[in-house]
């Protein structure tokens, strides 16, 4: 073992509150974050790589790849949660749907983690999803570590991309490891706190033999394995890296505003393991949950959580769905009671999914930090808060109004039944909201961003093949409306049938041309409550 280094603090032996590290990846498409993800669970000895040569070139791994990584292993590797474990801690890494897939579930996903790494393309900097998915993740105070990939090719100069990273961003960097030449100079990286030389070449995968304990970045050993010129830029730079950021403080880490940075190849194995490490000392352990009436704290006996996401169709032959929910406190037991808060039923926790490793799979016991996976037939919601009893309801997990709607055109009308099967699951699943009109049979969909409306047409159009595709509608705006006094809106629904509709839960939604007509109808009718979410008691 390597000395610790002078700044990066060794946790204490874990409690069992805090030997989780509970994480998601952000990044831009094609930044390199499959090929991380893949990376973080081979040094955490997770996965064998049978394709690890293989992924050399341009292949894409496919699903397939993965199915089979998955079944080799016996782990949940192409799933939203892969729980992989490394020094006595417990990983547990949540997916945020790719393929420019930008919907609400990916902000939900953010909600249930603690802290997050930003993969960085070197030659490309910060990109669009990135910022956006950053600036969820400041809403939050999520604690971010950088990683800027792909240093084996020609990219950015490490000083302008820590700017852009300190300028765009507004955070504090500190560069933890430090590139050894990129591109065609590429030879690995330095740790700088550490004081190792992250040697690249020799096999991929073979990770010993590869990092060498330096005395510093003047370290002799170094001449003779790095090129004198790629060496003396690397020294320079390095030099004025060690002086011009500060050291790395973990309070300001914590609190959002530091992200240490480390410069690395995911596809060359360089930087992984260190960002692993990084992972394990210094991300935080299960932090408390903002909750009202009150905060919870990871510490507490008594069993919490709240669904951050729903997935149906895993197994198309089914329609179970199963609900994701994150651990906020107490140990979680299989065959456990929970209460779902909002309705006040009881769920019996008969069939748990635990996304672990093969030999712990037979775990029945989860901790604060941990994914429960909960089979269920649509009792379950997102934003659901489950309890031993207590009245507690989970904040935070956002929930958007809709600022586009569409009508849905289907092609074919014998279809329409299926049509709305669909619409009903990928709502449910977060993808979309869906609307249906009083008057009229077309159903409107709901969505945050254009984006969306893409992956629901290419998701009806492959998984329940129906052809379908999207209008203009006569409406800009929705609002779930309230009253105390049910005459009230039962008179108003009354008049304004022409713009109402019912969202599937049939609970009543006003649909406005624009914001004129939105506000004029907020002024006259006082007693209505206009809301962007739906009141959910
Ligand atoms: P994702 O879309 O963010 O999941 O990105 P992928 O992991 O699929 O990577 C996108 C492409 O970049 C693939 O062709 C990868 O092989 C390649 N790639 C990923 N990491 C690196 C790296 O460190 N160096 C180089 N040269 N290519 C990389």
């Amino acid at each position: 073992m390597t000395a610790l280094p002078s700044d990066l603090p060794s946790p204490a032996a874990p409690t069992a509150a805090a030997s989780r590290r509970t994480f998601a990846i952000i990044s831009h498409p094609d930044a390199g974050k499959t090929t991380l993800t893949e990376k973080l669970l081979f040094f955490a000895g997770a996965i064998h790589l049978a394709g690890h040569v293989k992924a050399h070139g341009e292949r894409r791994r496919t699903q397939s790849d993965w199915m089979e990584i998955e079944r080799a292993r016996g782990i949940s590797i192409s799933s939203s949660v892969m729980t992989f474990e490394r020094d006595g801690l417990t990983f547990n890494l949540l997916d945020t749907p790719g393929h420019q897939d930008f919907s609400e579930d990916t902000y939900r996903t953010l909600t249930a983690v603690d802290s997050a790494i930003m993969v960085i393309d070197a030659a490309k900097g910060i990109e669009s999803q990135t910022r956006k998915l950053f600036e969820v993740c400041r809403l939050r105070d999520i604690p971010i570590i950088t990683f800027i990939n792909k240093i084996d090719r020609e990219g950015l100069d490490p000083f302008a991309l820590l700017d852009e990273i300190e300028s765009t961003l507004a955070l504090d960097v500190c560069p933890i490891t430090w590139p050894v030449g990129m591109g065609t100079d590429f030879r690995g990286a330095y740790d700088l706190r550490e004081n190792r030389f992250l040697k690249s070449e020799s096999k991929p995968g073979a990770a010993d033999g590869r990092t060498i304990p330096c005395s510093g970045i003047d370290d002799p050993q170094l001449d003779a394995l790095v090129p004198e010129r790629i060496l003396a830029s690397f020294r320079e730079s390095a030099a004025l890296a060690l002086s011009a950021y500060p050291e790395f403080d973990l309070a300001s880490y914590r609190g959002g505003h530091l992200t240490p940075v480390l410069f690395g190849s995911a596809l060359k194995d360089c930087g992984v393991e260190e960002l692993l490490r990084a992972l394990g000392r210094i991300a935080p352990p299960p932090r408390p949950q903002p909750a009202e009436p009150r905060t919870v704290a990871p510490e507490e006996k008594a069993v919490t959580g709240f669904v951050f996401k729903m997935q149906a169709n895993m197994d198309p032959n089914h329609r179970d769905r199963v609900a994701f929910m994150r651990l906020c406190s107490g140990r979680l037991k299989r065959g456990m009671k929970l209460r779902q808060v909002h309705s006040g039923k009881t769920i019996t926790l008969q069939n748990p999914i635990f996304f672990f490793a093969r030999e712990r799979q037979l775990a029945d016991e989860a901790l604060p930090g941990d994914i429960i996976g909960i089979p269920n037939h649509g009792t379950l919601r997102v934003g659901d808060t489950l309890t031993e009893g207590e009245e507690l309801r989970f904040t935070g997990i956002p929930n958007f109004a809709p600022e586009i709607l569409r009508r849905v055109r289907l092609d074919d009308p014998m279809r329409a039944k299926q049509l709305k099967r669909a619409l009903e699951d990928l709502a449910e699943e977060g993808v979309t909201q869906v609307f249906r009109p009083i008057l009229g049979s077309q159903w409107i969909v709901g969505v945050v961003g254009q984006l969306q409306l893409e992956v629901l047409a290419s998701r009806i159009a492959t998984e329940y093949k129906i052809a379908m595709g999207f209008e203009m509608a006569p409406f800009e705006m929705a609002r779930w409306v309230a009253s105390d006094d049910p005459a009230v809106l039962k008179d108003f629904i009354e008049r304004n049938r022409g713009s109402m509709a019912e969202d599937r839960d049939e609970a009543p939604v006003f649909l406005a041309r624009d914001s004129w007509e939105l506000n004029r109808t907020i002024r006259d009718w006082p007693k209505l409550r206009f809301l962007t979410t739906r009141e959910r008691h």
